[in-house]
């Protein structure tokens, strides 16, 4: 697949309506879902197993999107394949009033990958130049460059976190505003799905024109070589996790994590070792 397409030039004009919401017709959901994509799954558990032995690198998974744009399936059809002793979710949620008294990186820094380990964020620090601007949650003190030095901080943190050995990856799911009406029907027609229905979501979605100009200006100041965004089309379930797990292969394939082998001096004690474990068991028959 050419995952470039989907990927965010940096420092580019960002326009929306130019990325497609659509799959691509080249791929068939029944080979998708059959074939490729449990495949991918297959091959990025492996990658992963190699990571979490390694312990020298990690990856932090960024999931930005509008609501019911399928952020939790997408977590639970692509993220799952991963071995969870290496892999740690965390929601990012309305902020308490002890991270609201802290700068807003605080909370972020604290759920940050480890050596060895996929962190995926589901929101992040993102919705600090999203959900804040588009409602006018904080207090700019007429400063014209608020959200240009935002931008510049989350730029720098994701630089230290690339110099730190942690790869970030993002990815906006990009849903049509039809496609989202049909899902947010659905959590009222279909009993089984009102467990997912917020009012809020229907009220939020008159904001649609603002997140978007909010995700266009995020995209054009922070999709970076180190820390790229890609604009996943989220309008077909299937089609997005194909999209994420073939740019997930690409990193792993880039970070090409090894299995550590022993050093000269363990190797050639094995024989030792071996018969020392030996050893254990007939001195305790012999007892
Ligand atoms: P789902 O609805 O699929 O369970 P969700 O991510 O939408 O997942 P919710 O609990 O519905 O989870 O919403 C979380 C809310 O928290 C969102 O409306 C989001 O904008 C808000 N939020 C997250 N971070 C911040 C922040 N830093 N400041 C203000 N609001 C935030
Ligand atoms: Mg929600």
């Amino acid at each position: 697949m050419d995952i470039k397409k989907y990927r965010v030039k940096p420092n580019k004009n960002v326009d929306l309506e130019k990325f497609s919401t659509k799959k691509d017709d080249s791929y068939s959901k029944k080979e998708v879902k059959e074939e490729i994509l449990p495949q991918n799954l297959e091959k990025m558990f492996e990658f992963q197993e190699k990571l979490y032995a390694e312990n020298k690198k990690g990856i932090l998974v960024v999931l930005q999107a509008m609501d019911a744009a399928g952020k939790d399936s997408l977590v639970k059809k692509v993220f799952t394949a991963l071995n969870p002793a290496g892999c740690k979710v965390t929601s990012f949620k309305q902020p308490s009033t002890e991270e609201l008294d802290h700068d807003y990186l605080w909370r972020i820094t604290k759920a940050t990958p480890a050596y060895g380990e996929v962190g995926i964020f589901n929101r992040s620090h993102y919705e600090d130049v999203l959900v804040t601007r588009v409602h006018n949650l904080v207090n700019k003190k007429n400063d014209d460059d608020f959200w240009d030095k935002r931008f510049e901080d989350i730029n720098a943190f994701e630089k230290y976190l690339d110099n730190n050995g942690i790869k970030v990856v993002k990815f906006f799911l990009h849903v049509s505003k039809d496609e989202q009406k049909e899902r947010l029907l659905d959590r009222i027609n279909l009993e089984e799905k009102h467990w997912k229905f917020a009012a809020s979501d229907i009220l939020e979605r008159e904001n649609w024109d603002d997140y978007h100009r909010a995700y266009e200006d995020m995209l054009e100041h922070t999709s970076t070589d180190y820390a790229p965004w890609y604009v996943v089309p989220a309008d077909n379930k299937w089609y997005t996790r194909l999209v994420v797990s073939e740019v997930m292969l690409d990193l792993f394939k880039q970070l090409d994590p090894h299995t550590p082998k022993l050093s000269e001096k363990e190797e050639s004690q094995l024989e030792k070792w071996k018969k020392v474990l030996m050893e254990q068991d007939e001195k305790n028959e012999n007892l």
